[in-house]
């Protein structure tokens, strides 16, 4: 018999490519700011330092599908991302023993409430509001590797219409770079996933648009905004 006062919520998970087993998700983390042009787009210096926000594990869409549109926005935003998986953890590590703890790779949308995030970012406020929602962590199916993935296109389309058409190589920080700066903040272990941030070309989606992003080597992710 199990001690909880009621049943623990389901674990979120994600499908991997080549198995029936999948990878359970235990937090979401995100960078903000990692490729110059899209810094620009919004504004911002682009040689900030990245800095890390997260999205409740329950707020993953595994393999995409339908979402809703969300409450309290009219300006809902697609970001395309590259999402890394890890196997492993730790506090500070370094970058050269970051790819030891990379199970896989996946295509991901940071979905943000854009109109949120600027109001409380003009007010200096934290602005989770604009990103952490309902619904907003799409993820596709996983690709394991264990390589650090720099390069590669990266593109997301909107009703086919390609909106986002960049390369990895242009992240401003690498995935092994990401993974040893976000392990100064916290400690990272197993079932983490990381959004690595997005490219130029962000905008907003309305109901009943059809985004799709791919990313070289990787399965595709379909969500529609229903
Ligand atoms: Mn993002």
């Amino acid at each position: 018999m199990s001690d909880f006062v009621f049943a623990p919520s389901a674990t979120p998970s994600l499908a991997i490519a080549g198995t029936t087993q999948r990878f359970a998700v235990r937090r979401i983390w995100c960078v903000g700011r990692n490729y110059a042009a899209h810094a620009r787009e919004l504004g911002n210096d682009e040689r900030e330092p990245p800095f890390f926000f997260s999205k409740q594990p329950d707020m993953l869409v595994p393999g995409g599908g339908d979402i809703a549109y969300p409450v309290l926005t009219q300006n809902l935003h697609y970001e395309g991302e590259l999402v890394v998986a890890l196997k492993g953890g730790g506090q500070d590590v370094p970058p050269e023993k970051a790819a030891g703890l990379i199970f896989g790779y996946a295509a991901g949308i940071d979905m943000t409430r854009r109109d949120l995030q600027k109001r409380m970012q003009e007010k200096g406020k934290p602005w989770e509001i604009g990103k952490s929602f309902e619904q907003s962590a799409p993820v596709g199916t996983i690709t394991p590797s264990s390589r650090v993935m720099d390069a590669g296109a990266i593109r997301l389309s909107v009703n086919g219409e390609v909106r986002q058409n960049s390369d990895l190589s242009n992240m401003i920080w690498s995935v092994a770079e990401i993974i040893a700066r976000l392990s100064q903040q916290v400690s990272l272990a197993t079932g983490d996933i990381i959004f690595t941030g997005t490219p130029e070309g962000v905008g907003a989606v309305v109901r009943g648009d059809r985004l799709r992003v791919e990313i070289e080597g990787l399965a595709p992710l379909d969500v529609t905004i229903a």
